[in-house]
């Protein structure tokens, strides 16, 4: 608060205070000049009577008694008529002439009524009125004074008083002001992402709504955009450029807004925008041409790898009544039909891609029944030895036989639980499903080998995860180094500590660990080094045609060299081809896993390739 304020509204009290006892105090005193002027009045009229009763043979000694009374009282202030003293030293002067004068006509009545002449009590008479007159006058005349005196001191006071209060409102209104401002900055901070300061989420989903429900003659559609390849910017270029982009993009993107448009970041490198357009085809062009500015900007430190994915839902295209966030999730469902996919930039969603959503949905919903019906099956694809091809491990890969007969594929399925974060509990079930199979085989006394399943980026990040696959693995009885954990790079990448200490800790209880698909993203030699891992996959890619044979020959001789020096078993993925094994075989690659040999296969069948010494 203000130091001013702090002195203003006790000084104001104070005077407030003062100013009435002092008014109060005026008061009573002008109060009693009134009644001073009345008795000296009395004492003026009645002197005069008192000497006309005289001269006329009347005498009044009572009313003689009265004027001496009222004179002596007006004098010291101390009587039965409740006569007061004032500070006007004129007027008490005049009150002690005016009793003298008194004294002076009871002496002369005296004489007069011993036989004396009349002529000089009547003279006395006179001046004693004319002097009682001029004392009234006096007394009439301080009390006008104080009076005015007491009116001005009030209307200063009062007028003091109206200007600090007004100051004091002002301060006060202002102060409301000011906190309202305050408070509103807040809350739409609150509602800002903090990095770009567009909308947030949240803020996007209560405003749009508002939007849409109070124009419902206009036309509304949903965009929801993402980066193609930010990753790979922030890795390669650093944070800091990559928030530059998005605050770049955000400047772009708030420029191009019109009425009732709306735009805000999601998440990471994704945005969400409200449109209000007339044509569609028209609204289109503008993003277009909105993310054609963006992708000249010198921001962006290589042209080439970036692009705009961006989904778009038209409420007009959509049969069932739905809110915002179902926009957003049909527009980002949109998207994501285009994330990555080459040539395609912009994506409407429409009849093909609601029936995807709704097939997903249905995958989504029937997870958990289907788990429990034990519809997902173990199928084993062997690994093998180059040399002589015999079996020598397995990799575990899921499919799903549904109660309708349909057969789906990992492709299908895995991206949809990995979405809704259910996978881990189908990578559970499928540990548990091959423990099953080896515990059985290992009971009948039949040859098994090590087999590897695949853990999910969030079956790895469940805490506990080691302990549980330990304490199914020793329910088993599965002995040591039978059993190996797939991890993917990505996995590894992201968090190499925490990976370093998942992957001990499996050591520790008798566990094999792979990195799987190893070359398929933006995988790192150096990390391979600190990694402690017992296999490393190299992926389909590797084999895959290129421009030029040779070098990806020495490529990959060079890699099995190394990786073989490190100590670490290779597997190579995905192989089809003879010439694929041969050169493999050259390279001393520990393990095949492809079609060449076998594709994966139900349990039985793989089971009985063992027993047949495959
Ligand atoms: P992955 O772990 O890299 O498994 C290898 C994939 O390559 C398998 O595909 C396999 O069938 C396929 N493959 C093997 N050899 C060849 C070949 O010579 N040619 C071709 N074209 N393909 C070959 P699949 O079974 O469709 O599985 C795909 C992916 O799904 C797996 O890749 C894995 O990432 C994931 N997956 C499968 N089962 C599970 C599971 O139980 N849990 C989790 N989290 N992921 C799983
Ligand atoms: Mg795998
Ligand atoms: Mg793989």
């Amino acid at each position: 608060m203000k130091k001013w304020i702090k002195v203003a509204v006790p000084l104001v009290l104070l005077v407030v205070l003062t100013v009435s006892a002092l008014s109060a105090s005026s008061m009573s005193d002008i109060s009693n000049y009134g009644k001073l002027i009345n008795y000296v009045g009395i004492v003026r009229g009645a002197s005069q009577r008192v000497v006309k009763l005289e001269t006329n043979g009347q005498p009044d000694n009572g009313l003689i008694n009265y004027v001496t009374e009222i004179l002596e009282e007006l004098e010291s202030g101390d009587g039965k008529y409740g006569l007061q003293r004032t500070a006007n030293e004129e007027f008490n002067e005049e009150l002690t002439a005016l009793s003298q004068e008194w004294e002076a006509i009871r002496d002369e009545i005296a004489r007069v009524r011993d036989g004396a002449d009349q002529s000089v009590l009547l003279i006395l008479s006179e001046e004693f009125f004319t002097k009682a007159n001029d004392t009234v006058f006096s007394i009439e005349e301080y009390s006008g004074r104080r009076s005015a005196a007491l009116a001005t001191q009030l209307i200063i006071t009062a007028v003091i008083c109206l200007i600090i209060s007004i100051m004091v409102i002002i301060f006060y209104v202002k102060r409301y002001f000011e906190m309202r401002r305050t408070a509103e900055l807040l809350a739409d901070q609150a509602g800002r992402d903090k990095l770009t300061g567009a909308l947030n989420l949240e803020r996007f989903r209560e405003d749009a709504q508002k939007i849409i429900n109070e124009h419902p003659q206009s036309k509304f559609a949903v965009q929801y955009i993402d980066f193609d390849n930010f990753k790979y910017i922030n890795d390669v270029f650093g944070y800091d450029v990559g928030d530059r982009i998005l605050k770049e993009y955000t400047s772009i993107m708030q420029e191009s807004l019109e009425e009732n448009e709306l735009f805000a970041r999601s998440v990471a490198d994704c945005f969400i925008v409200l449109r209000c357009y007339e044509d569609k085809g028209q609204m289109l062009r503008k993003q277009r041409e909105t993310d054609g500015e963006f992708l000249k900007t010198e921001v962006l430190p290589d042209k080439h790898n970036m692009r705009v994915a961006c989904g778009i839902c038209c409420a007009e295209d959509v049969v069932e009544e739905l809110d915002i966030q179902d926009l957003i999730d049909r527009a980002n469902y949109a998207k994501k039909t285009i994330k990555n996919v080459a040539g395609k930039y912009y994506a409407l969603y429409n009849e093909n891609i609601r029936r995807k959503m709704f097939k997903e949905i249905k995958i989504s919903d029937s997870m958990e029944s289907a788990l429990a019906n034990g519809e997902f099956l173990a199928y084993f694809q062997p690994k093998v030895t180059p040399s002589d091809g015999i079996i020598r491990a397995a990799e575990a890969l899921v499919r799903w036989k549904n109660t309708e007969g349909g057969f789906h594929m990992p492709g299908e399925f895995i991206p949809i639980f990995e979405k809704n974060h259910t996978i881990g509990l189908l990578d559970k079930y499928m540990f548990e499903e091959v423990c099953r199979f080896l515990s059985d085989r290992i009971k009948q006394g039949k040859r098994v080998v090590p087999v590897s399943v695949n853990v999910s980026k969030i079956r790895f990040y469940t805490p506990g995860f080691v302990e549980s696959y330990t304490e199914i693995k020793n329910h088993y009885g599965i002995p040591d180094n039978m059993l190996d954990i797939e991890f993917t790079e990505t996995v590894a990448c992201e968090n190499p500590q925490y990976m370093l200490h998942v992957v001990k800790q499996l050591h520790e209880n008798g566990f094999l660990c792979s990195l799987d698909d190893f070359g398929s993203g933006y995988s790192s030699l150096g990390m391979l080094k600190d990694m402690a891992i017992d296999v490393l996959k190299l992926d389909a890619l590797f084999f895959r045609n290129s421009v030029d044979p040779e070098k990806a020959e020495i490529i990959i001789q060079g890699l099995l060299q190394m990786i073989r020096r490190l100590d670490i078993y290779t597997v190579a993925e995905g192989i089809e081809s003879a010439e694929q094994v041969e050169l493999l075989k050259e390279g001393g690659c520990d393990l095949i896993q492809g079609f060449y040999f076998y594709k994966p296969m139900p349990a039985e069948e793989f089971a009985q390739k063992l027993d047949e010494g495959a």
